[in-house]
């Protein structure tokens, strides 16, 4: 059954680049009521740990470089079939491949730096928001 709730990230390059209040704004368009919201700087040890399933990727050291280079945004999102709706509204991985009107066809620079993290299951978005937010 689908829950309600996601988990995203603002990550480090669209907070750099003054993005918060553009894809907040998305977010909240997009029919996403922002349940938590926390501006935080992730040490290289913790955004391993969040990234830890993708260990064994050749991407993964990069990965935590790039999300340990300046502050991110977290927020816990509430929606009806959230998981999915919000994956719709992030558009795909790489930015090259992302629809019209979804978050990282606007925002995303590279399949790295591509603005936002959306919870792929209702398991994840469940524990990555844990991640930040206590019970
Ligand atoms: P998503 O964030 O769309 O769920 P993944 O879970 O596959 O994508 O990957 C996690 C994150 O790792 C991506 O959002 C992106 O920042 C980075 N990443 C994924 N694939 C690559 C790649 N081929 N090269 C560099 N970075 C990547
Ligand atoms: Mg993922």
């Amino acid at each position: 059954m689908a829950t309600n709730r996601t988990f995203t990230m603002i990550k480090p390059d669209a907070v750099a680049e003054n993005h918060i209040g553009g894809i907040l704004s998305m977010i909240e368009q997009g029919g996403f009521r922002i349940v938590e919201l926390q501006k935080v700087a992730l040490t290289p040890e913790r955004a391993g740990q969040f990234y830890a399933v993708h260990k064994e990727r050749p991407f993964y050291n990069d990965l935590v470089t790039y999300m340990s280079s300046g502050p991110i945004v977290a927020a816990i999102l509430e929606k009806d079939n959230a998981v999915a709706d919000f994956r719709t509204l992030i558009g795909a991985t790489n930015p090259a491949n992302a629809e019209e009107g979804t978050i990282r066809k606007k925002y995303a620079k590279s399949i790295e730096a591509n603005a936002v993290h959306g919870s792929d299951s209702d398991e994840n978005a469940q524990i990555e928001g844990e991640f930040f937010f206590s019970k």
